[in-house]
C-alpha cells in the first residue's frame, strides 16, 4: 500500500497548547521588544519551547542563564517560571530594568512558600529537581524547603513525630503522580498541611484530562512540545501509561521518518508552551502524506487570561 493510500484519522485534543501564563509571557516579550527594542535580555527561556525561543532569538532577544551576563543598566525579562528573590537582588545590584513575566499561578506557590516558612513549617516541595520553577520557589525559603520527586523520596524523609510540615507542588506535575506522592506524605506524616487550593494549574490539569479521555481511541499520540517542557512531558507519559506509543516533538519534522503503517487514529495535543502554528503544520503534513481527516474534540472549555506585567501596562 502506498503511503497516500493509508487513511489516518486525527483526533485534535482541546484544550491544548498555550495557557494563560504562556500567552501573557510571550505578549510581554513582544511588547517589551516594541517599547525598548534590542538589546533585550530574558533570564532563562521565556517559556520552555524551542520554536518560540528561536523566533525571539532571530529578533535579537538574548536568553541568559546567569544574570551576570546581562550588561549593567540593560532591560531583562523574568520568564513565566519565576525567579528566586536572590536573583532579583542581583538584578537590582546591576541596575537592571526588570520586567516580571512570572505566571501568577507560579507566584501563588511562591507566596504559599513564604507564608508556610514564616509560620515555622518545613515545606516538602513536590517537583522536578533543576526545573526553573522549582529553583525559583525554593529560593523563597531555601532553609525551609525539601524537594521530593517520588514516593521513594518520601520514604527517605526523616522528621521527628509531630514535626510541623506542609507540602506544595510544582504547577505542571501529573495530577495522578502528585496524588500518589501526597498520599504517601499523608500516610507518613498525618499532621502535614497543604495549600488551600491545589497548586497544579488549570492548564496542566485540563490538558492531562483531555489526553486521558481521548487516548483510548488512538493508536498513536503526538504531543507538540519541547523535551524540557514539564507539562508536555507529562502528556506523553500519560499516553504511554495507557499502553500507547507517544512522540513528544517540537515540530512534525521529527516524525517524517516514522512509518504510520497500521496506525488508523492519531491523537494530537500540545503542551502549554507549544504554539498552535506547530500543531497546524503537523496536521497539514499528515493530511498531505496520509490523507488525514481531522476531528476536533473538546473535553473542557478554557476562558482564562492574565494581565501584562505592571511595568508594561503603564506604558500601553
Ligand atoms: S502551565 Fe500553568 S503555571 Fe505554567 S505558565 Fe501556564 S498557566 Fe502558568
Amino acid at each position: 500500500m502506498s503511503q497516500r493510500e493509508v487513511h489516518v484519522k486525527i483526533i485534535l485534543a482541546n484544550p491544548r497548547g498555550f495557557c494563560a501564563g504562556v500567552n501573557m509571557a510571550i505578549e510581554s516579550l513582544e511588547r517589551a521588544l516594541e517599547l525598548y527594542g534590542t538589546p533585550l535580555y530574558v533570564y532563562h527561556e521565556i517559556v520552555h519551547n524551542r520554536p518560540v525561543v528561536d523566533r525571539f532569538s532571530r529578533h535579537g532577544v538574548v536568553f541568559v542563564n546567569d544574570i551576570e551576563e546581562v550588561p549593567e543598566g540593560a532591560t531583562v525579562l523574568y520568564s513565566a517560571h519565576g525567579v528566586a528573590p536572590a536573583l532579583r537582588v542581583a538584578a537590582d545590584r546591576r541596575r537592571l530594568r526588570a520586567i516580571d513575566a512570572t505566571c501568577p499561578l507560579v507566584t501563588k506557590v511562591h507566596l504559599e512558600a513564604i507564608r508556610f516558612a514564616r509560620e515555622g513549617y518545613t515545606i516538602i516541595l513536590i517537583g522536578h529537581e533543576g526545573h526553573d520553577e522549582v529553583i525559583g520557589t525554593t529560593g523563597e525559603a531555601p532553609d525551609s524547603i525539601r524537594l521530593v520527586e517520588s514516593s521513594e523520596d518520601v520514604d527517605r524523609l526523616d522528621f521527628p513525630p509531630g514535626a510541623r510540615l506542609a507540602y506544595l507542588t510544582q504547577t505542571t506535575l501529573s495530577v495522578d503522580d502528585a496524588e500518589i506522592i501526597i498520599g504517601a506524605l499523608r500516610r507518613r506524616f498525618p499532621q502535614i498541611v497543604g495549600p488551600s487550593r491545589d497548586d497544579i494549574c488549570y492548564a496542566a490539569q485540563n490538558r492531562q484530562e483531555a489526553v486521558k479521555d481521548l487516548v483510548p481511541e488512538a493508536d498513536l499520540v503526538i504531543v507538540l512540545g519541547s523535551q524540557n517542557s514539564s507539562n508536555s512531558m507529562r502528556l506523553a507519559e500519560i499516553a504511554r501509561s495507557q499502553g500507547k506509543r507517544a512522540f513528544l516533538v517540537d515540530t512534525y519534522r521529527e516524525i517524517v521518518d516514522f512509518p504510520l503503517a497500521g496506525v488508523e487514529t492519531v491523537l494530537i495535543t500540545a503542551g502549554a508552551s507549544a504554539p498552535e502554528e506547530v500543531v497546524q503544520e503537523c496536521i497539514v503534513y499528515l493530511q498531505e502524506r496520509y490523507g488525514a481527516v481531522v476531528e476536533s474534540r473538546t473535553v473542557r472549555e478554557e476562558h482564562v487570561s492574565f494581565p501584562l506585567p505592571r511595568e508594561l501596562r503603564v506604558l500601553t
